[in-house]
């Protein structure tokens, strides 16, 4: 078994050393010092980042700011004289919040005492003002283990954190994410008549954060809202402290319409050698409707435009056709990316990576790859040349949302998800703190550039694997 071990290794570092001959380091090393010049001392990035947020702001699908983030996206690619540019129709879902969103709770019969709550996204409005008694329970698992006469006719209150103690935030993010997006199927399943969850964020503030929900056949829908953080510590540490029972009375008006027609936004640079073969980049132009969509994704949107932009700026001819994708409805339906992997499978293309930034427009780390051991020995090859730029993370691993559907289609494709420092993105992440003055100039421009190397360097070298 050891002997084994020791074989793939050393195929491994066989088949790394192969693949580093055949890396022209010197002109690359040179091709990616001026895509990062750009990037940082002329780059469009920022300011293209700003005028999402600011002109257009907030894009939940079906609204009238995602349709104006259309028209917007696909202006400012045009501006950018890439070869083609054209609109993708889709269907996407239409949810709107409401005006009313408000929640109080009460610990026997002290004074009632007001939390900052948001629907969350899918919910169904209370009709009302809604009243019930809180249960609480510190994590989902407990609310599983629950029998229907504990929970029967109440409102539970799912207290669990986010685990502070895990290094990627994504990790800590992952391990929650089941209560939003299940809790409400959960609880309504035990007979709760409403849910309330601690919002899915490691910061400590007053402001709840959102995210989709799913509702399940033949279970009773439920109205579901997110306390910020720390309304949620303050009610799990009043609920340890006393024995008497609490209330809670919550308002939602929140609406569902039908599906609208909206469309991903394209554009490409066509490729000289492989023409029918694509490596595709892209971000989602929706964003929850609090905030600004500025991390998530408005980073993205830009940190990939920019890196094809740069691509064209140094006058550099692909061999494959290299596409920017701005993906529409990631957050509650991915009916964008589920319709790209469709139709371009239709066409008859050929796909053979995609590289998706939807982490936030952080300090660059790395890569990660949802795909073959033969892939990552490539990316893995070209780490020396990241290493001015201080970026080193080639790990396999997640590729992203918008990406994720080509897999079906395409199974040997290589799927990329950009990896920034994660340590800040959640306390922006669906919320009203998603805003472009908290993102940084230099940290957005640095994705940039990074994005654009390695979109450069398998456009170079993916022949040979
Ligand atoms: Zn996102």
């Amino acid at each position: 078994m050891q002997n084994q071990f020791k074989f793939i290794i050393l195929i491994i570092i066989v088949a790394f050393n192969g693949l580093s001959q055949n890396i022209d380091f010197e002109k690359d090393s040179i091709m990616m010092r001026k895509m990062y010049d750009i990037a940082l001392s002329k780059g469009k990035a920022y300011e293209d980042l700003r005028s999402l947020c600011k002109d257009v702001g907030s894009r939940l699908s079906g609204s009238a700011q995602a349709e104006m983030a259309v028209v917007w996206g696909k202006e400012k690619l045009e501006s950018y004289n890439f070869d083609t540019v054209y609109l993708q129709d889709i269907m996407v879902p239409h949810w709107e919040r409401g005006s009313q969103e408000t929640g109080w709770f009460r610990v026997g019969d002290e004074k009632i005492q007001k939390v900052n709550l948001i629907a969350l996204g899918g919910s169904i409005a209370t009709n009302g003002l809604l009243h019930g008694e809180l249960i609480m329970f510190e994590t989902r698992d407990d609310l599983l283990k629950a029998s229907r006469e504990e929970v029967e006719g109440k409102i539970v209150f799912i207290s669990q954190p986010m685990d502070e103690k895990m290094i990627s935030t994504f990790n800590a993010y992952g391990g929650c994410y089941p209560i939003r997006g299940l809790g409400a199927v959960d609880a309504a399943k035990l007979g709760a008549k409403a849910l309330v969850i601690r919002s899915l964020s490691l910061a400590e503030h007053d402001h709840p954060h959102t995210g989709s929900l799913r509702y399940e056949e033949g279970v009773n829908k439920i109205p579901a809202a997110a306390l910020s953080t720390n309304d949620a510590t303050l009610l799990y540490n009043k609920i340890k402290n006393s024995d008497e029972k609490v209330t809670f009375s919550l308002e939602l008006n929140c609406k569902t319409h039908p599906d609208k027609p909206s469309h991903n936004v394209v554009a490409e640079l066509r490729g000289t050698k492989y023409p029918n073969k694509v490596i595709t980049i892209g971000g989602h132009l929706d964003s929850w409707d609090l905030g600004e969509g500025a991390h998530d994704d408005g980073a993205g949107i830009v940190h990939t435009m920019e890196a094809l932009r740069i691509l064209k700026e140094l006058n550099y001819r692909p061999n494959y056709t290299l596409r920017v994708v701005f993906f529409m409805n990631e957050e509650n339906g991915n009916m964008g990316g589920k319709t790209y992997a469709q139709l371009v499978h239709e066409k008859g293309e050929e796909h053979v990576a995609a590289i998706e930034s939807d982490r936030g427009g952080f300090t660059p780390r790395g890569f990660s790859l949802d795909g073959m051991d033969e892939q990552l020995v490539l990316l893995e090859s070209f780490s020396r040349l990241f290493e001015p730029y201080e970026v080193h993370k080639f790990v396999k691993g997640y590729g992203g949302v918008d990406i994720g559907p080509l897999k079906e289609f395409y199974p040997s494709a290589a799927l990329i998800g950009f990896v920034p420092d994660s340590q800040r993105y959640f306390d922006f992440h669906h919320n009203a703190n998603d805003v472009f003055e908290n993102v940084n100039k230099r940290e957005l421009e640095l994705g940039a550039a990074t994005i654009s190397a390695l979109l450069y360097l398998l456009d170079k070298y993916l022949y040979l694997i």
